[in-house]
């Protein structure tokens, strides 16, 4: 089997019905770009760049600029041209890291990821510096984790704005027009698209924390891991209606949670619409292998029956049912 998916990596990611679809790697560190290419990825869709900040020996708590330029420059060059979506330091919560104080009585709704980087911009205008200086070597895109205001898109925006304007000073090379984009990953942000797509140029949709602030379960506490549920109707409702309101913006949008790696989702979110899948690298043959095997004929008039179908075990049938259309 896995010899099988070994031969896939060089053919095409497209439909039966001659749809392209495009498969990223979400990564941890540049070392893993190797494994991505392995896959035959197309790009990183997701580096999470907070590993560079974690488990770190206690002498050297934070990365600084050039540490961090060097990692984002190793990144894209091992990728030779291709895409390399780096998001902007995503910690608290499930991702601790040992300089901050972790106190909150619930941290996942705490001041976590860009929350922390907007309390701490001097800490996120160096992140940005590197990842701009970064720019220069190859086509890097931005991402910004768990943004809910306008006035946080904002304020970040402004903050790329002054990174810029602090290396123009400095007459240090960067891509002008990198794009910036939002993770969806936050109920409120599904539920109000039109402000992320006016001032934004990419979204991604993170299912791992979309399911647990719109279920309200804990994602890393065990006694509530039964009620983790990708297909509650209300996810499969937030997820169609952000991939589609994206699409019909023409805004480019991916899925870079779990869900996205996951052979039994694949077609549920072809069928949604989705184009853009990224995962981790050991899967991306095995959702290549589910997409080339797909018809958007059959499956999208499917997917849009399971979309008005609410009860749970007629959806996990259907669901299951579409793998062997
Ligand atoms: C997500 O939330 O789905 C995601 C991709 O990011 P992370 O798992 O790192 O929070
Ligand atoms: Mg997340």
């Amino acid at each position: 089997e896995r010899k099988k998916l070994g031969k896939l990596k060089k053919t095409p990611a497209v439909t039966i019905d001659g749809t392209p679809v495009t498969l990223l790697a979400n990564i941890e560190f540049p070392d893993d770009c190797p494994q991505a290419l392995d896959g035959g990825a197309h790009g990183v869709g997701l580096f999470r760049s907070e590993f560079l900040f974690m488990n770190r020996p206690a002498e050297s708590a934070l990365p600084g600029e050039d540490e961090q330029f060097a990692s984002y420059k190793q990144a894209v060059i091992a990728m030779k041209g291709r895409p390399v979506t780096i998001r902007t330091l995503d910690i608290g919560a499930d991702k601790p890291i040992d300089f901050i104080e972790h106190t909150s009585l619930n941290p996942a709704l705490g001041l976590r990821a860009i929350r922390f980087c907007l309390a701490e911009p001097q800490m996120f205008l160096t992140q940005l510096r590197a990842i701009l200086r970064a720019s220069a070597f190859g086509p890097i895109k931005l991402l910004i984790p768990m943004l809910a205001h306008a006035f946080e898109i904002d304020q970040t925006l402004a903050l790329i704005e002054q990174a810029k304007a602090q290396l123009r000073k400095q007459n240090v090379k960067f891509d002008e027009q990198l794009p910036v984009g939002a993770m969806i990953e936050i109920p409120a942000a599904a539920l109000a698209l039109p402000l992320f797509i006016k001032r934004l140029s990419f979204l991604s949709i993170g299912t791992n924390d979309l399911i647990q602030y719109t279920l309200a379960i804990d994602r890393v506490d065990h006694e509530v891991a039964h009620l983790y549920n990708p297909l509650h109707p209300s996810i499969l409702f937030l997820l169609s209606h952000t991939i589609a309101t994206a699409a019909k913006a023409g805004v480019p949008i991916s899925v870079c949670g779990e869900m996205a790696g996951d052979t039994r989702m694949t077609r549920l979110l072809l069928g949604m619409g989705l184009r853009e899948f990224s995962m981790h690298p050991a899967q991306l043959l095995s959702v290549k292998n589910e997409i080339i095997n797909s018809d958007l004929g059959v499956i999208e008039p499917a997917t849009r029956r399971i979309l008005r179908t609410y009860e749970p075990t007629a959806v996990a049938d259907a669901v299951e049912r579409l793998q062997v259309l």
